[in-house]
């Protein structure tokens, strides 16, 4: 069995976890389940970082011991990480035993390879990075990342690293394995830095407590950033439990963010060169996060998003699907309150929750919940569904989550489009049509349970619910074996209330946040007029979620005639690339039947079928009809195929 080792960030426990902490944890979670589905053996390491300076200064501010304030910090971390339902193996904090051993033996090994010597320091030191910062960094004086804060002078004796004998096997990793560093663009970065060389770091702080003294010298302690990366290593044994060690490391996979990578894929890599260990095999740093399109920070509030409120509002799978699948993994991303409720009704209330609320309805009202395939099944939506969970792996073995969830959704589109098209509820009315409704269920049923499993990763808790209400089990997952279509075996559904049930968006569009909801007013008869510069939203304008309700697709006229005693009416046969379809149009008095022959064209897919001159119309052809003038059809100026939604 293949093993996966990945680790997330650590975090400084002198602030409490926000959105974007958050951010990184859910993603990195999803890849360990998603590793988990995929048959590896896995190991998910998350953790504290415990040694820093501004953790005790916080927790002397607070008049707490250094060790009970990072006690108290790691109860609220770990509850904000279980509240997201991160699956993790092992939570690490640096102030633990096997951490002090680990970073002992490491600093032992990089010292006994000369690659340490002791010197002074002299220069700027960020205390809100907890880094030196050389002049040339500095933004008028100030640590960009930092500017409320004056960076320290500080001289001291320091014990240095030698970084600058690693340039050329850096440079080597970088250009041989492009792999070892993702997404390029951050790679680029770095090694365009790496080439204009490296100098020497500082690696200790001297006349300090807090932290973990250097073997050789305890009147100094290992500088925290040092300390804080060897605990990839530490967690999984390193000085400690060598044969955990040997099983574990390298690490398959370091999860960080952008702002950290020179630490993670230059400094850490010339560590482990230097004390004889083999490197992780891929880092890989996720974007920056902003708030409504501002960057999070202290100085303003609206900017905090605690992650457990923010599921608290909608859930927190639609958490997790909204910080997965909206934002390209590797890139940056945004969260607003009222886009998160938007995705949330389009993408789970509206789609995923209704499709199940559908199937399992109509499977209890035509089958009593009881589907037996009948060997005739839709092998579009088999073909479908195979294919997509081919994208499905080849996207989440490349670490591009968001397609990953995208694909399993197009399955679900896939799959209300066949619904549409099969139409149970008129199969339904035909004795004669008996097994095919049974068979249309079924393969919904089946298309629902594929989807479930493909999106187990992103929501977990949801895909179990999803899976037991479509008859198929949610345990013990395994993607080979249940990763694909299936064309046998009863179902047994569940019929229960919806999953997702709708949010009011039009209400919370002006709730920007739970704690800041104003209290209840008096409501005025009518909307007030609206004092910012948002487009008003008054009754003429519908949300996207109205439009998307509307299913507009590109069809092929496969045929056409006119319709008998009627002067505007056409009868088209279309072929709408799931089906073929009959419909009637009123446009005869300017376009004559053989012209519309192989012409595409632009229909309302889910309208109620309807009555034309004794002639059944399913669906409504799109035209511009100015007032007196004769229908332009509406067109495309390339070829689309016919079943292309438009939207
Ligand atoms: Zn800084």
């Amino acid at each position: 069995m293949p093993r996966y080792y990945l680790t997330t960030a650590i975090d400084y426990v002198n602030s409490r976890p926000h959105l974007g902490t958050a951010y990184e944890k859910v993603c990195a979670d999803v890849i360990a389940r998603y590793k988990r589905l995929a048959g590896a053996q896995t190991w998910f390491v998350m953790g504290n970082d415990e040694h820093s300076q501004n953790v005790y200064k916080s927790a002397t501010e607070q008049q707490l011991d250094p060790l009970a304030y990072c006690d108290q910090m790691d109860a609220i971390f770990q509850k904000t990480w279980h509240g997201l339902d991160l699956s993790y193996d092992d939570f690490i904090r640096t102030t633990q035993a096997r951490h002090k051993a680990g970073v002992t033996e490491l600093v032992r090994r990089v010292y006994d390879a000369g690659d340490i010597y002791e010197g002074v320091y002299e220069g700027w030191y960020c205390v809100g990075c907890e880094a030196f910062k050389p002049e040339k960094e500095l933004v008028d004086g100030r640590c960009a990342l930092h500017p409320q804060t004056a960076p320290q002078w500080i001289k001291e004796k320091n014990y240095f690293f030698r970084l600058s004998k690693y340039q050329k096997p850096l440079l080597e990793l970088f250009t041989t394995n492009p792999g070892f560093f993702e997404p390029e663009a951050r790679r680029n970065e770095q090694l365009r830095l790496l080439e204009s060389g490296l100098e020497d770091i500082s690696v200790s702080r001297a006349g300090q407590s807090w932290g973990i003294p250097l073997p050789w010298d305890p009147s100094s302690v290992v500088y925290v950033w040092f300390d804080a990366l060897i605990n990839y290593a530490s967690a999984v044994g390193l000085g400690t439990d060598p044969g955990q060690f040997d099983t574990w490391w390298p690490a398959d996979l370091h999860v960080i963010g952008k702002d950290i990578t020179r630490f993670h894929t230059v400094i850490w890599p010339a560590m482990l060169m230097s004390a004889g260990l083999p490197l992780p095999r891929k880092v890989f740093a996720h974007g920056f996060m902003t708030v409504g399109g501002q960057r999070m920070s202290k100085s303003n509030p609206g900017t905090i998003v605690d992650p457990l409120e923010a599921a608290a509002r909608r859930g927190v799978d639609p958490l997790r699907l909204y910080l997965v699948k909206e934002i390209v993994f590797g890139g940056d991303g945004d969260f607003a309150w009222d886009r998160f409720d938007e995705r949330y009704n389009a993408d789970l209330a509206n789609n995923l929750g209704n499709l199940v609320s559908r199937t399992t309805a109509m499977a209890h009202q035509y089958r009593n919940g009881r589907l037996q395939p009948t060997g005739r099944g839709s092998d579009r939506l088999a073909r479908i569904g195979d294919e997509i969970a081919h994208e499905y792996r080849q996207a989440m073995d490349a670490l591009a989550l968001h397609s990953g969830a995208a694909a399993a959704f197009r399955l679900i589109d896939a799959t209300n489009e066949y619904i549409a098209a099969k139409a149970p509820w008129a199969l339904a009315k035909n004795p004669d049509a008996a097994d095919e409704l049974t068979q249309v269920l079924f393969d919904a049923a089946e298309a629902l349970r594929l989807a479930a499993v493909l999106l187990s990763p992103v929501i977990p808790g949801s895909s179990r619910e999803i899976l037991r209400r479509v008859g198929a089990s949610g345990s013990d997952l395994n993607l080979d074996r249940d990763g694909r279509w299936r064309a046998e075996g009863e179902r047994i559904t569940v019929k229960a209330e919806g999953i997702w049930p709708r949010a009011d968006t039009d209400r919370s569009r002006h709730v920007e946040h739970p704690k800041e909801s104003a209290p209840p007013q008096p409501q005025p008869a009518a909307p007030a007029p609206a004092a910012s510069a948002e487009p008003a939203t008054g009754p003429d304008r519908i949300t996207i979620d109205d439009f998307m309700k509307v299913d507009l697709r590109v069809a092929r006229v496969l045929a056409a005639e006119k319709v008998p005693n009627s002067r505007k009416l056409v009868k088209l046969s279309i072929d709408v690339g799931t089906e073929q379809r009959t419909l009637v149009a009123g446009i005869a008095e300017a376009y004559e039947p053989d012209t519309l022959v192989g012409r595409t064209i632009v229909m309302v897919f889910n309208l109620k079928p309807a009555k034309l001159m004794g002639i059944e119309s399913n669906g409504m052809v799109l035209a511009a009809s100015p007032d007196g003038g004769k229908p332009t059809l509406v067109g495309f100026d390339q070829e689309v195929p016919p079943g292309t939604r438009v939207r």
